[in-house]
């Protein structure tokens, strides 16, 4: 089966990272797809927070990094994928998070929605977080892969 893992990945943390590694060992291909969304104004462009993508996952044979805009299932389709793999951290991401399985599943009932609940050491990690601390000068070593520590020095 593939798997598309949708997001803005602004910058991909640590956690996303372990999303990707523990999808990679269930499904045939993760495809890792970068939301172009016009509506957010982000720090890192596409092009780059899919170089920082592919930095951190060429451990992963059955990984790919993509892009796409529009409808999630509609890129979903397109790749031929079968499911969506989405991560839940806490409690308040429940409600969002299940709204738009609910929503995608009414598009497109062939496509499945699949959480991975995060492990504990990152449930509390965001790309926001990330990019608050970094900000204001704190260590952001622990958090995100190596590649994203330079960008953001
Ligand atoms: P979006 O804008 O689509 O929420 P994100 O890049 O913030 O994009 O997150 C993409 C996916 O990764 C979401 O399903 C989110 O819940 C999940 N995710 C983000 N951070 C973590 C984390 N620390 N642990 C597990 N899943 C996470």
């Amino acid at each position: 089966m593939i798997a598309v893992y949708p997001g803005s990945f602004d910058p991909i943390t640590l956690g996303h990272l372990d999303i990707i590694e523990r999808g990679c060992r269930l499904f045939e291909r993760v495809i890792v797809a970068v939301l172009k969304n016009p509506q957010k104004t982000p720090l890192f462009t596409v092009q780059k927070r899919m170089e920082q993508i592919q930095a951190c996952t060429q451990h992963l044979p059955n990984v790919e990094i993509d892009s796409f805009n529009g409808l999630t299932v509609h890129y979903a389709r397109i790749r031929q994928a079968q499911v969506l793999l989405r991560g839940l951290r806490v409690l308040s991401d429940f409600e969002h998070e299940l709204q738009m399985a609910h929503t995608n599943n009414s598009l497109s009932t062939e496509i499945e929605t699949v959480f991975l609940a995060t492990s504990n050491e990152y449930s509390f990690l965001s790309s926001s977080l990330v990019k608050e601390i970094a900000k204001l000068g704190g260590s952001v070593n622990h958090l995100v892969p190596k590649s994203v520590v330079l960008d953001l020095d």
